[in-house]
């Protein structure tokens, strides 16, 4: 099976006229309606909120579009805080889930009123010096150690991964957090990356509520929320099966009737904070086919590199590709695909079969949503690209601009050669 672009041939053609390529392409329709499914998922629970983690995707007119649905935003720097403030957010639609967090950041995220979510023990005492006072609502982050399998030979090990608290660091924390003054906890985990399973969340959701029952016995702290961060994961894969985001509101349903209402628990209010599930399916990489060459393997090269979408460099992550208004043409060529980047593993694709390409194609590589432009990095000197959104009505909108070498050059100002530099270029052909 092959999965289908959000866009037509006819619609990018139009958006080159004005906007060249490379550029990530979004649906708005599809993330407004991915964003309702949530939010009727998980309906059942009052407090419900999706705190979409900004560092998926960072352009405000996404995080406008996720706001009017009525999400909260996660962020872990000081420039995702700015970006949030400037958006309206405020208080308790802040999550700041941080790791390694410099002493500006936390006073910052209180300024703001954000929900600080402590990575580490030690920053319980980092915190109370860097802010005097301890907000009256505080949030840890548990790694419960070891290795952690879901389903499906899909697992991943929390023992290695440096974020979060032991068992006894958390109960610690918990209690010292109430002795300075807090007065409603939530707990955060975040255990596995990429579930493409049902089953992670609800998994996940039994682990924390039955440490959230005996941690209020023990500590006797009020806990007002549970957060079950990020991870569920999108088939990147066109062979894989999509996440049922209701099946999964109801396994974690099922585990909060079961554990959480008995303790008599039954009013503390469930967060998520997804990116990839949120956004990655309704984002696209479109690029140009502007170099073919026959060596010992059949290259295609493209005007995007990993500069625009580093997750295949970095990860071997596979995207799927089509071959705009060759959707229907048979897969009988094998190609490596690839960008410009002096780096080998510049590869969007190795040996992946796909119609005969000539030189103009658009190639529409899937699933850039989450992940991808704000990966991006400035490597060889190449410049990031736009982004555009395909609105509800069919209509295209740039909400972000190309880079130009202007903006490459701008942190140079304390040498006088930007006075010599000519930015009088070949016009983009
Ligand atoms: C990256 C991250 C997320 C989002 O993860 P996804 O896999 O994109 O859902 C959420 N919370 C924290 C703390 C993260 O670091």
């Amino acid at each position: 099976m092959k999965k289908t672009p959000f866009a037509t041939l006819e619609q990018v053609q139009q958006i080159v006229k004005e906007i060249p390529t490379p550029f990530h392409l979004y649906d708005e329709a599809g993330i407004r309606a991915n964003a309702k499914a949530v939010k009727e998922a998980f309906a059942w629970n009052p407090g419900f909120r999706e705190y979409f983690a900004v560092k998926a995707n960072p352009n405000p007119f996404i995080l406008k579009i996720l706001k009017e649905c009525g999400f909260g935003v996660d962020c872990s720097s000081m420039t995702e805080l700015m970006l949030a403030q400037a958006l309206g957010f405020s208080g308790e639609e802040i999550m700041f889930s941080s790791n390694d967090t410099p002493a500006e950041e936390f006073v910052y995220a209180n300024e703001l009123g954000a929900i600080i979510n402590l990575d580490d023990y030690t920053h319980v005492s980092f915190l109370k010096e860097t802010l005097g006072d301890i907000p009256k609502t505080m949030s840890c982050r548990f790694n419960p150690g070891g290795v952690v399998t879901v389903s499906n030979g899909i697992m991943d090990n929390p023992g290695d991964a440096k974020y979060g608290m032991t068992p006894e660091q958390i109960e610690k924390a918990y209690v010292e957090l109430g002795e300075m003054g807090a007065e409603n906890f939530g707990i955060h985990a975040f255990l596995v990356s990429n579930t493409v399973t049902n089953d992670y969340y609800p998994m996940l959701a039994r682990q924390l509520f039955t440490l959230v029952v005996d941690l209020a016995k023990k500590t006797g702290r009020h806990f007002t929320f549970i957060n079950l961060s990020g991870g569920v994961g999108i088939p990147y894969r066109p062979d894989q099966t999509p996440n049922d985001i209701y099946a999964i509101g109801e396994g974690v349903r099922a585990a909060y009737e079961e554990i959480l209402v008995p303790a008599g628990l039954g009013d503390i209010a469930i967060y998520t904070e997804m990116g990839r599930f949120i956004m990655g399916p309704y984002g696209a990489l479109v690029t140009k086919a502007i170099h073919e060459k026959h060596t010992y393997k059949e290259y295609i090269g493209v005007d995007a590199c990993a500069v625009d979408l580093m997750r295949p460099a970095m990860y071997g992550a596979y995207h799927e590709i089509t071959v705009l208004g060759k959707e229907d043409a048979p897969y009988d060529q094998t190609y490596d695909i690839t960008g410009s980047l002096c780096e080998n593993n510049d590869k969007f694709a190795i040996d992946r079969k796909l119609p005969k390409i000539e030189m103009g194609d658009y190639l529409y590589i899937h699933d850039t949503g989450a992940h991808g432009y704000s990966m991006g990095y400035n490597y060889n000197g190449r410049l990031k690209s736009a982004e555009v959104l395909l609105c509800e009505d069919g209509s295209y909108k740039l909400i972000r601009r190309a880079e130009t070498p202007k903006d490459y050059f701008a942190t140079l100002d304390c040498f006088d050669i930007l006075d010599n530099m000519n930015y009088n270029l070949p016009k983009q052909v």
